[in-house]
């Protein structure tokens, strides 16, 4: 069974439930729908809807859509699937957006304290203010600062009914300058922005700031731990300050660190570029780390949730390398997913005789686990095997079939001794090889993969073998950019692989009820049809697939690889 709750029951996050031990126990994942949700923000959904389901409360899925200018229908539509992909159910999906009127009023109630006032400056003045570049210089307030409620509120009225363009008036908190807390120095609470909303369609030309959206809406929730990433850790500052005089319920801000992993691009507009230019097959690429990606590539959300939790929360950031990730997944489907046979790159191999033509094998789909049941695989006169798994010559140090080499066959009655072979001479490569059987009950050093014929039902189908898109760790900081960094083997396609008929089986049953937890996870898609290729990986089935045409990602090699 996974483990996915240690994380709250010690350390950071059970010191946060201490510090305010209420039942229930209320959060709220608050993405911005301006993207597809990346590996990042796996850690988020399994810490905060975690959280809440440990202490048996619940969790908003909340939308937080104050910035009308990047958001679009795909993204809310994703974010939605794939919270419920990796397991859990909003107790209710709420937007921002919802509380415009609210926030507005608000707004209204913190310039009449004569806590909040329009400002004219431009953001070289702002920023001035704030102490310039370096902070360094005296802060100051602008004139701004002193105009009477009752101005305040004429202004602020008129950005609301139109009458400023984008940038000549916004309104800011009446905050402390003199606090050291950049937080402090006067907010931007409002901004003009003349942009229609996604949901409040052309209601609004002034749209609310994050920093004052945010924590009214966790007070209007009633939520009870609201926790984000380190970076907001100075905001909490200014979510204490705004919810104290605006409303009754105080809601609690607590920050953990932020999840990346190591050679993978996060960031949208980089993204973009490389969707944008045909260099990946989309935002769903098998190759990126959106959590669409990695869902189209076959890793099971179980993995996902047992990786974030084996890594624990704490206050600090972590960069992880992309092989820990790899080794979480690859023990996961060690342990839940079924075994077969799969050649890449097929070479026939024919044998001496037809003695066990059309003979059923029987293969267990685990030999590690009984209860996952067994297949009949029919033997062949002519069988394939891997093309890597052939020597014209021999040598020494060499285990695998070459000419007068005896190798095993997984599963099959005896081993096999090659005779001789043919080859293309225009294309320099083995087309058949000839073999006889080994009876003599010598145990061969090596046994490889096969599978039979197709007319003995095994099956054609693409495979994708995927590496990292990148040569270094750190494309981002790679000379020339990220796209100058590019892995020119970052997919290999094999168009003629072979799969043997229990693939059938695996996928009328998949996903593995045998996989823990698998069973309510991820149901349905193509990618939950998961097996071990021997000696090859693992393997899922693509969304490319059609009823003709079966493709296949390989989600992770059987052991961490040297290729990069
Ligand atoms: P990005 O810029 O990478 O999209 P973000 O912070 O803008 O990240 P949001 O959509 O605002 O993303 O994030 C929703 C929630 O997910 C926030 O609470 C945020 O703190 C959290 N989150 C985002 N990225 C990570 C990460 N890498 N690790 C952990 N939590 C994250
Ligand atoms: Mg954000
Ligand atoms: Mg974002």
């Amino acid at each position: 069974p996974i483990d996915t709750d240690s994380m709250f029951k010690q350390g950071f996050l059970n010191d946060v439930y201490k510090e305010r031990p209420v039942k229930p126990v209320i959060t709220r994942f608050p993405p911005e729908p301006n993207g597809h949700l990346h590996i990042g923000h796996a850690k988020a959904i399994a810490v905060n809807f975690g959280f809440a389901r440990y202490h048996g409360g619940y969790t908003y899925l909340r939308m937080d859509d104050t910035n009308p200018e990047s958001e679009e229908e795909e993204y809310f539509t994703s974010i939605e699937e794939t919270v419920r992909w990796l397991g859990f159910e909003p107790y209710k999906i709420t937007y921002s957006s919802d509380h415009f009127d609210t926030l507005y009023a608000l707004a209204e109630k913190l310039i009449e304290q004569g806590n909040a006032y329009v400002c004219h400056c431009d953001d070289q003045e702002v920023k001035k203010q704030r102490g310039g570049e370096k902070g360094a210089s005296p802060r100051y307030r602008c004139e701004h600062a002193n105009q009477s409620v009752e101005e305040n509120l004429k202004k602020f009225r008129a950005m609301r009914d139109g009458e400023y363009k984008p940038r000549e008036a916004f309104l800011r908190m009446k905050q402390d300058i003199n606090d050291p807390n950049p937080q402090n120095w006067d907010l931007a609470a409002y901004r003009v922005l003349n942009k229609p909303h996604h949901r409040t369609g052309d209601k609004w030309v002034i749209y609310p700031t994050y920093d004052f959206t945010h924590c009214l809406c966790d007070s209007f929730e009633k939520i009870t731990h609201s926790l984000c990433t380190v970076e907001f850790f100075l905001s909490r500052t200014s979510y204490e300050w705004l919810n104290q005089r605006l409303v009754e319920y105080q809601p609690m801000q607590r920050e953990y660190g932020r999840l990346s992993i190591e050679g993978s691009v996060l960031s949208k507009r980089k993204l973009k570029e490389l969707v944008d230019k045909g260099i990946v097959r989309g935002w769903n690429d098998p190759r990126l780390h959106t959590l669409i990606a990695i869902r189209r590539k076959g890793v099971p959300p179980g993995a996902i949730l047992e990786f974030v939790n084996e890594l624990g929360v704490t206050t600090t950031n972590s960069i992880i390398q992309m092989s820990r990730f790899e080794q979480t997944i690859r023990r996961y489907l060690e342990r839940t997913v079924p075994r077969l046979m799969l050649v890449l790159d097929p070479v026939p191999v024919v044998l001496e005789s037809s003695e066990f033509e059309g003979t059923d094998l029987t293969v267990p789909f685990s030999p590690k686990n009984p209860a996952m049941g067994d297949h009949k695989i029919k033997f062949s006169q002519t069988v394939y095997i891997d093309r890597s798994d052939f020597r014209e010559v021999d040598s020494k140090d060499y285990f695998r079939l070459a000419p007068g080499k005896t190798v095993g066959l997984l599963q099959a009655p005896f081993p096999i001794t090659a005779t001789s072979f043919t080859k293309d001479e225009t294309t320099g490569l083995v087309t058949e090889i000839k073999a006889v059987f080994d009876r003599s009950g010598k145990k061969p050093k090596t046994f490889i993969q096969w599978v039979p014929a197709e007319s003995a039902g095994s099956k054609r189908c693409e495979a994708r073998i995927y590496n990292s898109l990148f040569k270094s760790n750190n494309p981002t900081g790679a000379e020339g950019g990220f796209l100058s960094d590019l892995n020119p083997d970052s997919e290999i396609i094999y168009p003629n692989a072979l799969v043997e008929s229990g693939f059938d089986e695996v996928r009328k049953r998949a996903p593995w009820p045998e996989a823990a937890g698998e069973d309510k996870l991820g149901k349905g898609g193509p990618e939950s049809v998961r097996f071990q290729g021997m000696r090859v990986g693992y393997f899922a089935m693509d969304s490319d697939s059609t009823d003709d045409k079966i493709v296949l990602n390989r989600i992770v090699s059987l052991k961490e690889d040297k290729e990069k």
